[in-house]
Parts: structure tokens; C-alpha cells; sequence
């Protein structure tokens, strides 16, 4: 293995569990392997093929870049080839015959082939060493990528029960790996989940209030650094290309609505530095190999974690420090949740509308942002300090919200923890109810002690202490909030705790009272709270 490795790819040494990987392929056996972006999962395959007898199948959803990898390894002195819908029918004959004559060691299919019968009979016509099914989180409806195509791999392991399977993703959560491993019927996969710490990345989420100022006091501060930008729409994209262009930045756009043509040249460009700056919709980037990207600007919000993370895993793949900035505005909410409003499926649409939630989280809370993505892929991080990040780094704005989270917990306290975060935000704001007065809830000592202040602010409270492990919610079906360890210091006033400033909602709507609240979202320049979109009329559903 090692011999090929350095002979064929010219590499000196794996990288951290590659070995092990094509040692259990080489054994036939299944592999399930999360890994990030950049962590050399493609070698997992590529080098089983030089080894192994017969050929290796991979399935990629990425047909634009197919041909890219297909070069590579001929280059590498690799037999291989790439069916998919972009090849004529003579090229394809072409494939076919070397494919039965045995001549290739490496095919790259499209997922939509195994749903053709005949593609099916002649790959069982030979002898295939291994299907490798890349981006395997495309086949699971919890992933932020779902692909119907994808589903059409379920049968594999039965069509070939005689052929290892290895599926590999940059993405997956517990939930969407536990999806994959079924959905492709694995046979107890070897399984890897590298570390998804990028410790080159600096993550930092800044208040979007001026964002073209903004960008450009960042790009003038890094001066021809090469970078991506995100925006949500084609227009935002076109029009931020347009204006950096115009301050001598270049600055080229990539979204969908260019012709492939454009793409492929705005894409090539940046390969090669001639522009240092790609403003970008999400269409960009998939499989990009580019190692020098020293920033990601995410400067809309994201739909979610997964895809958030993926983007900010383009910066930095030379290992070398990157900037991964995200510019937040809670304006920004309106619009996703038009998007999601949109999805007709009850289930698709929940899952959404709680990854959107999850994003605000991440952008909202006083915790390391490393341990915050790191805990969302179900790893935990070990260091209290991360250093590469703005909380970490100290460089945010805080406020000390040590007297309110008194409160609260003084209530959650005195009715003995045994009561879930509605009725203890009904306490701590006075609220008169039937329930609170049987309880006897108006006679503690806290009841009403937050009634200066609304119900947003106090659930805002409630969740920053849940997310900085001060409270936890204890039962699945009636969750009861409960102190910790860390709560009680708090309370106690042994120990202070602050919250991130929040950015202000502006005035100018409360002028307006003849407006109803379910348009406030909509007027321009407006900043809704997460609030106001819970309880409008869009979102029947919370
Ligand atoms: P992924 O598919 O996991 O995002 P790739 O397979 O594209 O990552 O690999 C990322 C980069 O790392 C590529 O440029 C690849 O050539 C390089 N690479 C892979 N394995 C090794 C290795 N063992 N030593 C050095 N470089 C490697
Ligand atoms: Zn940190």
C-alpha cells in the first residue's frame, strides 16, 4: 500500500486513517467513513484500484467535475472513465467495451445510471472490486443535500452481495449517518469518523449592519487574498461582483443563472489567482480543490450547519490560518423562512425550519463557535479555549446578564426544577394564570420579578444558559428545567455570566401602529426578532 502510494501519487505518508480504510477494503469489507473536506477521501478509493483486481465503480453526484478527476488519475497512470449524461453515445460504447475488456481500473458513474437496468446487467457482466459511492450523504432526506437519484443505490448491496461497498461523506450528523448505513444496507461497516476540528480556521460572526463597507474594510485589510463570498441570491451575487470589481477588488460572480461557460471560466480564474475574490451563491464549490482560500464571508445566513461548515471548510485546505467570517442579521430571517414556507412536505419543512433555528443558535450564543460545530457533529471538544475563534479571541461585544439569570433560576429553583421553560417564563414575568394560581406560584418570592422585561427577552435568557450548560432540560416528553453544577455558582453569585449584545430592533415600526404586527416583518429595513416570526401568520405551524 504504501509502495503505491508513493510510487502512484507521489505521496510520502497517509494521512490519519486513510491506511486503515484501504486495509479494510482490500479485505472486502464494507466502510462507512465521515471525513472533512480537504481529508483525502478520494485516495480511499483511488488506491484500491491500482491494487485490486477488477474495477473500482465510483458514484458521484458532482458530473461537472467528473471529468477534472477522471484527468487526474490518468495522469497518475490510472486506467479510468466517466459515464454520465454529458458524453455522447459513441463515447459511451467506447467506455463499455474497455469496461468488458477489462481495461479499467477507476469508473466514475452518475447515481441516475444504477436506476437503468441494462447499466446493471453489464457491470454484473464483470468484476467489480469495490463501489464507491462518494457524497453519500445525498441518499438520506435528514441531509441538507438529498438527492432522489440517490435512492436508487438501496438495492446495491443485494444486486451485488459479493462486492464491498464504501460510502463516503464530509457532512454527516449521527442522524444522517445512521440513515446511510441503512438506507445502503451496509454489512457492519468498518466505520471512521475523522475529527471534523479545523484548527487553521478562525470562525467569527460579526453583526451585518453596513455589509458592503464591511467586506471591503475586511478585503483592504488582506489585500489580494483569495476568498469566497456567499450570498443567498443570484442578484446580491452579481451585484457584490459588480462593486468590488469597481473598487479595484477582482472579483468575479458564480451562481446558476450563468451560463456553464461563465462558470467554468469565473471558476478557472480563481483557480489560477487571477481573480482573488469569487462572490458566490451556494452553486460554488462543491468539490473545488483550490488550497490557498485564505477567507469564506458568509454574507447572508445560511440555511444550515452542515452546509455552513462544508462552505468554511473551502478556506484553509493548505492548513495554513483562514478566515471564516459570517455576517449576521436577524433581518435576514424573513427570507429563509419565505424559502421554507415554501416546501410542501410537513416533515421536510419542520426539519428546515429547526436547522435555520440551529444557525441562529450558533450566531446568537456566547460559546466557542468551534464547540458549537464541533457538538453539532456529535463530537465533543475538549479545550475550554480554542483560540481561533471570536469568543475565544475576546473580540465580541458582551453584555453581563448575571441579575437575570438570577431570576430564573431563582424561579426554576424555588418550584423545586420540577417545571418546563413556558411556565417558568410565566413566573418570572408575572403572568396571571389559572395554572400559576393553583400552583401557588404568584406567592414565591420571584413571581413577576421579570415583568419590566417581555417574553423574547426571557426566552433568549433561557436559551443562552441552556447553551452555556447553566440549566438543562431533564425528560423527553415534559422537559423540566433543571440547575447544573455551574448554574448554582450563578445563583449563588459565586460566578457571573454574560450573553452576547444583540442587535436593536429598530424604532421606527413602533411609530407606525396602524400597520399590523404580521407586516412588520415585511417593511423594508426592518429587523424582525425571531419572535415576531414565530408568532406571524406565515408560521401557522409553531
Ligand atoms: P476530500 O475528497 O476528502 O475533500 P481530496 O481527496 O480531494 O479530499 O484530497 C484533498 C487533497 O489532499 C488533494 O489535493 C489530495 O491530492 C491531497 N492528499 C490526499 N491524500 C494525501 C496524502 N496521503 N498526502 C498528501 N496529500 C494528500
Ligand atoms: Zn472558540
Amino acid at each position: 500500500m504504501l509502495d503505491t502510494l508513493q510510487k502512484v501519487f507521489g505521496f510520502q505518508e497517509f494521512r490519519s486513517n486513510q491506511e486503515a480504510i484501504i486495509k479494510n477494503i482490500i479485505d472486502k469489507r464494507d466502510v462507512f467513513a465521515v471525513m472533512p473536506t480537504g481529508g483525502g477521501k478520494s485516495l480511499c478509493y483511488q488506491l484500491p484500484a491500482k491494487i485490486l483486481k477488477g474495477t473500482v465503480v465510483v458514484i458521484s453526484p458532482l458530473i461537472s467535475l467528473m471529468k477534472d478527476q477522471v484527468d487526474a488519475v490518468l495522469e497518475n497512470g490510472i486506467t479510468a472513465a466517466f459515464i454520465n449524461s454529458s458524453i455522447g453515445k459513441k463515447e459511451m460504447a467506447a467506455v463499455f467495451n474497455k469496461l468488458r475488456s477489462h481495461l479499467l481500473e477507476l469508473l466514475y458513474i452518475a447515481p441516475e445510471r444504477f436506476a437503468m437496468q441494462d447499466f446493471i446487467e453489464t457491470l454484473k457482466e464483470i468484476p467489480i472490486a469495490l463501489f464507491a459511492i462518494d457524497e453519500a450523504h445525498c441518499i438520506s432526506e435528514w441531509g441538507h443535500d438529498f438527492r432522489p437519484d440517490y435512492l436508487s443505490l438501496s438495492n446495491i448491496t443485494k444486486t451485488f452481495p459479493g462486492v464491498p461497498v464504501a460510502a463516503f461523506t464530509a457532512t454527516a450528523t449521527t442522524k444522517v449517518q445512521n440513515d446511510i448505513i441503512t438506507k445502503l444496507s451496509l454489512r457492519s461497516p468498518f466505520l471512521v469518523r475523522a475529527s471534523f476540528n479545523r484548527p487553521n480556521l478562525f470562525y467569527q460572526v460579526k453583526r451585518k449592519n453596513e455589509l458592503l463597507s464591511q467586506i471591503l474594510e475586511f478585503l483592504r485589510a488582506h489585500p489580494g487574498e483569495s476568498g469566497i463570498i456567499y450570498r443567498t441570491t443570484r442578484d446580491d451575487v452579481s451585484y457584490l461582483a459588480d462593486t468590488l470589481s469597481r473598487h479595484g477588488i477582482k472579483a468575479l460572480p458564480y451562481h446558476a443563472g450563468l451560463t456553464q461557460k461563465a462558470r467554468k471560466a469565473n471558476q478557472e480564474s480563481f483557480s489560477r489567482d487571477e481573480a482573488s475574490v469569487i462572490a458566490a451563491t451556494i452553486a460554488f464549490g462543491m468539490g473545488i480543490d483550490k488550497s490557498n482560500v485564505r477567507f469564506v464571508i458568509h454574507a447572508d445566513m445560511p440555511k444550515n450547519i452542515e452546509g455552513y461548515y462544508q462552505e468554511t471548510g473551502r478556506a484553509g485546505r493548505d492548513g495554513a490560518p483562514a478566515n471564516c467570517i459570517f455576517f449576521f442579521s436577524r433581518g435576514d430571517i424573513p427570507r429563509l423562512r419565505y424559502f421554507i414556507d415554501q416546501i410542501s412536505d410537513d416533515k421536510e419543512r419542520a426539519i428546515a425550519m429547526e436547522k435555520l433555528n440551529q444557525t441562529v443558535r450558533y450566531a446568537s450564543h456566547n460559546v466557542c463557535r468551534r464547540r458549537q460545530l464541533l457538538e453539532y457533529f456529535g463530537e465533543t471538544y475538549g479545550n475550554e479555549n480554542c483560540g481561533a475563534c471570536d469568543i475565544c479571541g475576546d473580540i465580541v461585544e458582551r453584555i453581563d446578564v448575571t441579575i437575570d439569570a438570577q431570576i430564573l433560576m431563582s424561579a426554576i429553583s424555588r418550584t423545586g426544577q420540577r417545571f418546563g421553560i413556558g411556565h417558568v417564563i410565566d413566573i418570572v414575568t408575572g403572568v396571571n394564570t389559572k395554572r400559576i394560581r393553583n400552583l401557588e406560584h404568584d406567592k414565591i418570592k420571584t413571581y413577576g420579578a421579570g415583568s419590566h422585561k417581555n417574553k423574547n427577552h426571557w426566552s433568549f435568557i433561557v436559551n443562552e444558559l441552556l447553551a452555556q450548560d447553566v440549566i438543562y432540560q431533564d425528560g423527553d416528553r415534559y422537559p423540566v428545567l433543571k440547575l447544573s453544577e455551574k448554574g448554582r455558582k450563578i445563583l449563588f453569585g459565586k460566578e457571573k455570566i454574560s450573553a452576547l449584545k444583540r442587535e436593536e430592533t429598530k424604532r421606527s415600526i413602533a411609530t407606525k401602529p396602524h400597520l399590523s404586527p404580521i407586516m412588520r416583518p415585511f417593511l423594508k429595513g426592518s429587523a424582525p426578532s425571531e419572535r415576531d416570526w414565530l408568532m406571524s401568520s406565515r408560521c401557522p405551524r409553531i
